[in-house]
Order: structure tokens, then C-alpha cells, then sequence
């Protein structure tokens, strides 16, 4: 099967992580600083605090901007369900805001809308996170003018969209917002195995991010109380094990030098399917003239008129042995979504997306583009 996302590993990369492995420290060592400061360099951030997985990375952005049970927060339901997870890990209320069919995208009508509602209801959220769809950023800048009036706190979720651009400004460079989520899972851009990244512009809310990403300890001498002995550490609140190996870390750090000729590639291969497919009863997502994706997956939807329907063009490119993919089933769709009160109907522009959407393999050592792009001519044409 050729599947829909893989990473691409190289010598340089099993090297890096062998020096590692042979080195003093294999966890809290040298490798993750170098990660964070490499990943804050490269999406002109000041901070980076380095964590186990986006999801963690989500789950104490929002602790640390203050996120509690008697908070609401919101994000989209086109998106993986941990963007959701992670406000729900603080004991706040979820709600969603619905997305543009043009792109996957937060839409910026509903958003506005949502929050004239919620300032009338005296509901509205603390924090906003924003899903950069495919590799697609949000429209920043909107967004960060609707909320701003409100103090509520934009994180990005930009686990698809490291290596894009919005505005020319690097996402990931937090112009718009005050944090950014990058995950290094494998199926992502680059990988470290399992791994994610926060990067912020706010020094005390690094401070914090880094407590949390390590139990809430500290052994800096200057947050210490006074004249304590040379051997002490202090708790200061209740954090956790949300770290990165230094193992990790080397894979990151090794991959990050790819990330250019990684995005140059999946370009090659979007323009492909563009031009190859365009005659094809589909569409294809549309990329804002002021936004370059990072093209995390190839999506397409399905046109009314098609000769078949999603379900069978999904089954028989299986059966062509061509991997594809669904993102996402609605978030708000999901048992444990509906258990805590969501019906399907709530947002229906993501329903429609959901309905007719479907990922092809996109990914620099993906070999068989040709293939699937002649089984998609076969079934659609
Ligand atoms: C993959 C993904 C996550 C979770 O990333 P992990 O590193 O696996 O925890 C969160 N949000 C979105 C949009 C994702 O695609």
C-alpha cells in the first residue's frame, strides 16, 4: 500500500541520533536547547520550549495562559481531535467555530459572529485555537483583530504548517498570536518520532511553559527562595512530564536541516496533481495569494457531478494499493463530543467539507505519484 504521509529518514538522520545515543546525557542534554533555539531561528520566534508531542505542547499552552473549568474555550471541528482534547484536559468548556469550505480554514465570518453572540451571552472564550488546515495559515490577522478587544488568547496550531509562510512572516513567528504548536509526529513535515514544539514571543509565558514541561520545577538560583543550599530544586506548580529526549531531539534537529528541500518537493508534487487533475470532477483547496502551505496533505473534494461517490473512490483506490485519507471526521461528531452535548447539524460547513473531502499521498520520498494519479483518472475521468 502506498500510504498517504511518511517521513523521510536518511543516514545523516540515523547518525545524528546514534551520536546521541553514544554521548552523557540522552535526555535534558545539550540537544533539545539546540532543537528550540534552531526551530525559534527558523520561524523568528523568540522562545521555543520543546514537549513529548503537540498534544502536550497544547495541553500546557493552554494551562499556562490560565485555561481553567470555569473557562470556555474554542477551536475548530476540522481538525485532529487533540486541538480539542487539550481545553478539555483544563476542565474548561469546548465550542467550535466553523471553517471555509475554500480551505479547511477558520472562517472569519463565524468567528465574528460566534463572538458578537457570545459577548451578548457574557460566554466568550479565553483562548482561541486556530488550525492551519493542510499547511493552509489561518487568516492571522483578522483574527487577531476580532480578539484582541476581548483579551482572548490565540494559540496556533500549526502541527501541519511548519516551513509556511503568512504575509511573508514564517508561521510559527507568533506575529498574530501568542503561541504557536508544531508536532513532529511522523506523518508531519519533519519528524523527531514523537515529539512538539511552542513558540512564543512572551518571556513569561516561556517561563511558565517550561515549569509545566517539567513537573513545575525549578533550580534557577534567582526563583529559588533565598539562601537555599546548592543541591535544591523547587516545585513551584503542578506540572508534568511532557519533555523531549535528547534522542528526539537530535532526530528534529537533523531533520530541521531538510525542511526547505521537504516543502520544495511537496510543492513539486501539489503543482503535479493540480495541473494532472485539474480536469477531474474535483476541487482543489485554495491557497490565500498571501499564504505559502507547507502542503501536509494533498486535499481534494469531491464535485457533485462525480461519477462516484467518495466512499467507493476511497475503496477502490485501496484496492489499487493507493493510501488515502479522511481529515477529519468532525471533532463535535465524535461519541465523546456528542456524550458532553454536540449534535451533528451543529456545524455544517464542516460536515459538507468532511462529506466530500479526501487526502492523497503527499510526501518528499513518495515514488508513485504517476500511479495515483492515473488511478484517480480511471475512476474520475
Ligand atoms: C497531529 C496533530 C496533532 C497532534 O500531534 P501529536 O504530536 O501527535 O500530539 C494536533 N493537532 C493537529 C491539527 C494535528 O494534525
Amino acid at each position: 500500500m502506498i500510504p498517504y504521509g511518511q517521513h523521510s529518514i536518511d543516514e545523516a538522520d540515523i547518525d545524528a541520533v546514534l551520536d546521541t545515543l553514544k554521548s552523557r546525557l540522552i535526555t535534558q542534554g545539550p540537544t533539545v536547547n539546540a532543537f528550540e533555539q534552531a526551530i525559534s531561528q527558523r520561524v523568528k520566534s523568540r522562545y521555543a520550549v520543546a514537549t513529548s508531542s503537540a498534544t502536550a505542547a497544547l495541553h500546557i499552552t493552554c494551562l499556562a495562559m490560565g485555561l481553567s473549568s470555569n473557562d470556555i474555550a474554542w477551536t475548530v471541528p476540522l481538525t485532529f481531535v487533540a486541538s480539542a482534547n487539550a481545553i478539555k484536559y483544563c476542565g474548561a468548556k469546548v465550542d467550535f467555530v466553523d471553517i471555509n469550505l475554500s480551505d479547511g480554514c477558520i472562517c472569519i465570518q463565524s468567528l465574528e459572529e460566534k463572538l458578537l453572540n457570545a459577548q451578548q451571552k457574557n460566554t466568550l472564550p479565553k483562548l482561541l485555537i486556530v488550525v492551519h488546515y493542510s499547511g493552509i495559515s489561518c487568516d492571522m490577522e483578522p483574527i487577531a483583530n476580532l480578539c484582541k478587544p476581548f483579551g482572548i488568547k490565540i494559540i496556533e496550531d500549526a502541527s501541519h504548517a511548519i516551513g509556511g509562510t503568512y504575509k511573508e512572516f514564517p508561521v510559527g513567528s507568533c506575529r498574530y498570536s501568542d503561541a504557536t504548536v508544531f508536532s513532529f509526529h511522523p506523518v508531519k513535515i519533519i519528524t523527531s518520532g514523537e515529539g512538539g514544539m511552542i513558540t512564543t514571543n512572551d518571556k513569561a509565558l516561556h517561563e511558565k511553559l517550561k515549569l509545566y514541561a517539567s513537573h513545575g520545577i525549578t533550580k534557577d538560583a534567582n526563583k529559588l527562595t533565598e539562601n537555599m543550599p546548592p543541591w535544591y530544586y523547587e516545585q513551584h506548580l503542578l506540572g508534568f512530564n511532557y519533555r523531549m529526549s535528547d534522542i528526539h531531539a537530535a532526530l528534529g534537529l537533523s531533520q530541521l536541516k531538510k525542511l526547505d528541500s521537504f516543502i520544495e518537493s511537496r510543492h513539486k508534487q501539489a503543482d503535479k496533481y493540480i495541473t494532472e487533475l485539474k480536469e477531474l470532477p474535483i476541487t482543489f483547496l485554495n491557497v490565500p495569494d498571501d499564504v505559502k502551505s507547507s502542503w501536509h496533505i494533498f486535499v481534494i473534494k469531491l464535485d457533485k457531478d462525480a461519477p462516484i461517490t467518495r466512499e467507493t473512490l476511497y475503496i477502490e483506490l485501496q484496492k489499487s494499493n493507493v493510501g488515502c485519507q479522511v481529515h477529519y471526521i468532525p471533532v463535535h461528531w465524535q461519541p465523546y463530543y456528542q456524550g458532553i452535548g454536540f449534535k451533528k447539524g451543529d456545524f455544517k460547513k464542516t460536515e459538507c467539507f468532511y462529506n466530500v473531502c479526501l487526502s492523497l499521498p503527499i510526501y518528499p520520498s513518495l515514488k508513485e505519484q504517476d500511479y495515483v494519479i492515473k488511478a484517480l483518472k480511471n475512476l474520475l475521468g
